[in-house]
């Protein structure tokens, strides 16, 4: 089978029943047949196990952490002995797994088959054994793809369920803007714009919001959610439908854009073409920033800079006695031919732990700026508030003046000379305003010593040496904007350039 062959990394899910009555050795059979199954095929693996009544998601904790980890793009595909292990539950459970599996592309594979969410003989499939659909199978999907495509046409949502901040409305049948979501989305297209990087972006919104796939855990938002969603032409009121018919998986992931169908959708646009221009060029950008990021393979990937000549550094991976190592190299060249001397370093936990020591302690000078910084946008904002009482101090003047006015209490003249006074001063507190508002935009920039103390002890608590390398990089980039290496002789220096 084409699919088998993408594959290379599974999570193993194991679930014993209460309900009914299955026996301790039922899990022991069913964990052996599927690392078996595992192994034989080179595939690497976790599990997740757990003894949970059928019922919903939300009470079985494993099947939640399993639907955010595949949700997070970590596995290829899921290892169950049968389908209907993972849920016999209702609609909306098995309306989270899909959406789960169809966003991240992973598959569900039992010994038997290999089921592909985003293949619609294989989605008819599926709904069938998750849900017990009794209608005739092949029945089903001709009328879907038939109204599927029909309902395309006609601007009807026919995806599932759309992206954030939207949700489908099942009783008008149509996308409608969640008004909880709508601000962080729009905040979220904006800051990416203005430049603010997909690390600090996710932190916020990760603050701000559950994670969309509305599984509460304390899981936060992943890069590639993200990147999705501000990629999405959703949100520039198409449907886009025909993305995924293909059958094989490598081939699906490059199916070309132009033949996707758009059609002109009856939802909320929420971006214009030209944020949606500038979004995608800056996503192409970043991935050309770091061409290795994306598939987060290699350990530190993007993060490391040569301190000798400033320029980032790259991997070199190797195998020695069989076990896969890595080491820093700088690859830069002066004028054609000079390499630079920067000496390289095989990356493990002595590497590791001097990266964890550095970034856990911050440079007293960087938080006396963090502290300064933070009092001067007390400062500014404290002032902002005074200026804004004087504008109103005269806005309440300029009024009573006006009555003045109107009951003939002064003059035309003098009237007209004091309200130019108070408007000469109202404009000068204006000018005074967007200075201090500009002030406090730029010092908003960096963040307060609070904030640092918390991402470092986030940092912490999540900083271990068995970490996947995806899942470090990612840890790393959630306090470290760039790490410049140094190596004289055997001591390695490190610094940190917090973001
Ligand atoms: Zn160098």
């Amino acid at each position: 089978m084409d699919d088998e062959k993408s594959i290379k990394h599974v999570a193993i899910y194991l679930r014993k029943s209460r309900d009914d009555g299955e026996t301790d050795d039922v899990l022991v059979k069913h964990r052996d047949t599927l690392v078996n199954y595992a192994k034989e095929r080179n595939w690497t693996y976790n599990i997740y196990e757990e003894v949970a009544s059928g019922e919903s998601i939300l009470k079985r904790q494993e099947m939640r952490r399993l639907l955010n980890d595949v949700a997070d793009s970590q596995y290829d595909g899921v290892l169950v002995i049968d389908v209907d292990r993972l849920s016999r539950g209702g609609n909306a459970d098995v309306g989270l797994i899909e959406e789960s599996f169809r966003e991240s592309n992973s598959l569900i594979i039992t010994p038997g088959r290999i089921y592909d969410w985003n293949d619609e003989a294989d989605e008819m499939m599926l709904n069938f054994l998750l849900l017990g659909s009794r209608m005739e199978y092949r029945q089903i999907v001709k009328r879907l793809k038939r109204g599927k495509l029909a309902g395309a046409e006609k601007g009807m949502w026919v995806n599932g369920k759309p992206p954030f901040p939207y949700y489908y409305d099942r009783l008008t049948k149509t996308v409608k803007v969640d008004e909880n979501k709508r601000y962080f989305y729009r905040v979220m297209v904006e800051k990416f714009l203005s430049g603010v990087t997909l690390a600090e972006i996710t932190r916020w919104i990760s603050a701000n919001m559950p994670t969309p796939y509305g599984i509460k855990t304390d899981r936060n938002w992943s890069f590639m959610t993200i990147e999705r969603i501000l990629a999405s032409e959703v949100h520039l009121g198409y449907i886009v439908y025909g993305k995924s018919n293909c059958k094989d998986r490598n081939n699906r992931k490059h199916f070309p854009r132009e033949e996707w169908k758009r059609y002109n959708g009856t939802h909320e646009v929420l971006k214009n073409q030209e944020e949606h221009d500038a979004i995608v060029e800056k996503l192409a950008k970043n991935k050309l920033k770091h061409p290795k990021n994306k598939a987060g393979m290699l350990p530190l990937s993007g993060l490391l800079y040569c301190q000798q000549c400033g320029r980032r550094m790259s991997m070199a991976a190797f195998v020695e006695n069989g076990i896969q190592k890595y080491k820093t190299r700088c690859e830069n060249r002066f004028e054609k031919s000079i390499k630079c001397g920067q000496r390289s370093t095989i990356l493990g936990n002595e590497f590791y732990d001097a990266i964890y020591e550095t970034i856990i302690r911050l440079d007293p000078k960087y938080l006396l700026e963090l502290q300064e910084n933070s009092s001067d946008l007390e400062y500014y904002k404290s002032v902002l508030g005074t200026k804004h009482k004087e504008v109103r101090k005269h806005q309440q003047a300029l009024n009573k003046l006006y009555e003045l006015y109107e009951e003939n209490e002064i003059t035309k003249t003098a009237f007209h000379e004091r309200k130019a006074v108070r408007e000469n001063q109202m404009a000068a507190i204006d000018h005074e305003i967007s200075d201090i508002e500009e002030k406090i935009a730029q010092k908003s920039d960096l963040p307060t010593v609070e904030v640092i103390q918390e991402r470092i002890n986030y940092f912490r608590e999540n900083w271990g040496l068995d970490l996947e390398i995806k899942e470090r990089n990612r840890l790393i980039e959630t306090m470290v904007e760039k790490i410049m290496y140094n190596r004289v002789g055997n001591t390695i220096s490190l610094q940190i350039k917090y973001n």
